[in-house]
Formats: C-alpha cells, sequence, structure tokens
C-alpha cells in the first residue's frame, strides 16, 4: 500500500499545482463549474491514452463530453455510450457529437490481423464487421496503408451508427439540433483530420456516408498503383 502510495505522489503533486495554476489564471474557476456545465460538443474517441479528448483540441474542464471505449465504437446495444449520447443531446443540448478515431489504433490492428487479445476479442468484432464490408477494398491497398484505411472506415461506419441511434433520431424528430461528425488523429503529426461524414439530418445519413465514404477511399492508392 506504501509503495502505491509513493507511486501515485507524483500525480497527486501535479493535481495540487494544476488546481493551483487554473484558479490562479482565471480566479473563481471552480466555483462557477460547481454551478452548472454547458459542453457543446459530446466527443466519442478511443481509450488510448496518447489520444486525450480536451487536450487536442484545447478545451477547459467543462467544455466537452467525453465517452471512451477501445477503438470509438458506437454499437447500437452499448447501454453506457447510450447513456452518455442520452445525457448529452437531453439534458446538456450538446450541438455536436463527434466520433473521433486515430492513425494506427492498436484495437483495428487487431480486429484488421484476426489478432487474438482476450475478452476484447469480442468487441473488436464490432470493427471486423466493419472490415468485413470493405474486405475486397482494403486488400487492394499496400499492407501498411490498410490499418489507417481501416481506422478512417470504423470512423465513418461508426458515426452513421451514432446517426442511428434512437437519441439522435429523436433529438432531430423534435427539431433539436445535432450535428454527427466523423474526424481522425494522426498519432504522427497531432492532428485532427475532419472525414467529412458531418450529418444534421435523418434524410442526410446515407448520402453523408457515402460521399464520405468515396472521399476516404479516393486518398488511397488506386488498385494496381505502385505501393
Ligand atoms: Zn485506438
Amino acid at each position: 500500500m506504501t509503495t502505491t502510495n509513493h507511486e501515485l505522489q507524483d500525480l497527486l503533486d501535479n493535481n495540487k499545482r494544476w488546481a493551483a495554476e487554473t484558479e490562479a489564471g482565471e480566479p473563481g474557476f471552480f466555483s462557477r463549474l460547481l454551478k452548472q456545465q454547458t459542453p457543446q460538443y459530446l466527443w466519442i474517441g478511443c481509450a488510448d491514452s496518447r489520444v486525450p479528448a480536451n487536450e487536442l483540441v484545447d478545451l477547459l474542464p467543462g467544455e466537452l463530453f467525453v465517452h471512451r471505449n477501445v477503438a470509438n465504437v458506437v454499437v447500437h446495444s452499448d447501454l453506457n455510450c447510450l447513456s452518455v449520447m442520452q445525457f448529452a443531446v437531453d439534458q446538456l443540448q450538446v450541438r455536436h457529437i463527434i466520433i473521433v478515431g486515430h492513425s494506427n489504433c492498436g484495437g483495428v490492428v487487431a480486429a484488421l490481423k484476426d489478432l487474438r487479445v482476450g475478452l476484447v476479442d469480442n468487441w473488436l468484432r464490432h470493427v471486423q464487421d466493419v472490415r468485413n464490408v470493405h474486405q475486397e477494398w482494403l486488400d487492394t491497398l499496400p499492407g501498411a496503408s490498410r490499418v489507417n484505411a481501416l481506422c478512417e472506415l470504423n470512423v465513418l461506419h461508426q458515426a452513421r451508427n451514432a446517426c442511428h441511434t434512437t437519441v439522435v433520431q429523436d433529438a432531430w424528430a423534435r427539431g433539436q439540433p445535432v450535428v454527427i461528425h466523423g474526424w481522425v488523429y494522426g498519432l504522427h503529426n497531432g492532428l485532427l483530420n475532419d472525414l467529412a461524414m458531418t450529418v444534421d439530418d435523418a434524410s442526410a445519413v446515407e448520402p453523408s456516408f457515402r460521399r464520405a465514404l468515396a472521399a476516404l477511399k479516393a486518398r488511397y492508392p488506386a488498385p494496381g498503383a505502385p505501393a
């Protein structure tokens, strides 16, 4: 127990310093947050430690509602993700839901290559479903491109799943403005790329998905091109 506390002391010290600096920079910061949170954005991203939501978009506590899981999957039966989405949309009235994948995602690699890792294999079946839909196209790509191509395909499919949830469908039906987005983060350069899967209406889901999918595929080498 003593060893554990010692190992974590740095984190607690960091926290004290961060809280003091934040309060000094903006007096009353925490007491204002205590009263309410009014984030405009829900971030659904990968659990990967290299993709910390708030830091990447330079937002403060209170400005970004966050849900993360392995490989940023939105599953219709995942009560955890759906509950986060419902609270964000119905209670917090967020205006944007952003599905954020990232390059070289370990979950996507495992799904692409049928690696057996453990319990997570079952979760990654959802990413394999995406792979299987696009297997023929993925097979035309040079091996090195396949992982990142599937990372991006996965974002588009999960963004479409988000559009199809009862939470988002109900919001649109009652005229509440909610926009779904698909982004991918480059681990190699720290930049977020908008995959242009931007949907604000039930009738726009499939056209937007098809446009974004065509644009995605156009960014990769055509079949037969030199690797
Ligand atoms: Zn990941």
